[in-house]
C-alpha cells in the first residue's frame, strides 16, 4: 500500500486498529521497523515506550513534503527553523521520564506534538508549552484529528513553567538550555522526575534531575544530543550565533 498523504477523519488514525498488513494508514510496517531497528536494537528496553512508538503515527506530524521520511533516523525540519526530534532520542527521553499512568506531566517545546502524543498515551494528563504559535496551532489540529483529549495546549515562555495546573510529577524539555530553569523545578513535585537536554547550543547532555525529599536533588548525565535551542527569561534570551 502507497502512503497516505491526506487527512483522516477523527478517530481512525491512532494506530489502534491495525494488525498486520501495512495497516490501516499504510505506515504500520515502516513504523515496526523504527521501533525494531532503531529502537530495540540501540537499547530502547522500556515496554510501554516501545509499545507508544509503535502506535503513535509519527507521519502525520511532519510536514507533507517529508511524509515518506516521517520513520527514518533522523529528526526532520518542521515550521519556523524547528525540528521534529529523531525517533531515538525521542522514545530515550520517554524512558528517562518513566512516566507512570497517573501523572500530570508538563512538556517544553511542543513542536510538532509528536512527543506530546506519545506522553497523552502514557500519562494522564499532558500540560505542554509551545513559543512559537503557528506550530502550536498545527499541533493542536493534528492532536484533534487523532482524538487525543488529555492534553492542553499553550502559548508561552516555557522556561517559566505553567504555574496554573502544577505541581507536576514528572518536566519534560525538548529544547537545549543552557542549564535548568528554576520556575520547572519549583514546579515538580516531591520525587518527581525532570528530564532535560543541557549544554552549548551546539551539543548537550540528557540530564534526569529528581526531586528528593526536602527539596534535594540528585542528578545523572546521559548521552550526548543536539536539540533546537530553549529561548525564554531563563533560557537563551536569543538565538545562539554559533549555529553554523
Ligand atoms: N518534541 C517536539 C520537538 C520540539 S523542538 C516534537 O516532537 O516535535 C523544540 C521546540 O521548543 C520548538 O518547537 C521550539 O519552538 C520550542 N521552544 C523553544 N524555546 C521555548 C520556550 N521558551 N518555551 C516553549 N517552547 C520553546
Amino acid at each position: 500500500m502507497s502512503g497516505m498523504l491526506g487527512h483522516r477523519a477523527p478517530g481512525e488514525s491512532d494506530g489502534r486498529r491495525e494488525h498486520g498488513g501495512d495497516g490501516a494508514d499504510g505506515f504500520t510496517v515502516a513504523r515496526r521497523r523504527m521501533v525494531d531497528e532503531q529502537l530495540i536494537e540501540r537499547g530502547i528496553r522500556n515496554e510501554r515506550v516501545l509499545a507508544v512508538m509503535n502506535e503513535v503515527p509519527r507521519h502525520v506530524f511532519v510536514d507533507p513534503a517529508f511524509v515518506q521520511r516521517a520513520y527514518g533516523d533522523h529528526a526532520l525540519p518542521t515550521a519556523e527553523g524547528q525540528t521534529i526530534s529523531q525517533p531515538w532520542i525521542v522514545a530515550r527521553m520517554l524512558e528517562l521520564l518513566e512516566v507512570g499512568a497517573d501523572d500530570r506531566v508538563l512538556e517544553i517545546g511542543t513542536g510538532s506534538g509528536y512527543q506530546t502524543a506519545l506522553v497523552a498515551r502514557l500519562a494522564a494528563n499532558v500540560f505542554s508549552v509551545e513559543r512559537v504559535p503557528a506550530l502550536l496551532r498545527a499541533a493542536q489540529q493534528r492532536l484533534d484529528q487523532l482524538g487525543v483529549r488529555n492534553v492542553a495546549l499553550r502559548h508561552g515562555d516555557g522556561t517559566l513553567g505553567w504555574q496554573e495546573f502544577a505541581p507536576y510529577a514528572r518536566v519534560l524539555v525538548s529544547a537545549a538550555a543552557p542549564r535548568v530553569p528554576e520556575a520547572l523545578r519549583a514546579q515538580l513535585t516531591e520525587g518527581g522526575v525532570l528530564v532535560i537536554p543541557v549544554g552549548g547550543p551546539k551539543l548537550q547532555h540528557l540530564e534526569v534531575w529528581r526531586r528528593m525529599p526536602g527539596d534535594r536533588w540528585r542528578h545523572e548525565r546521559h548521552g550526548e544530543c543536539r536539540f533546537v535551542p530553549l529561548l525564554g527569561r531563563d533560557a537563551w534570551r536569543e538565538a545562539p550565533e554559533d549555529d553554523g
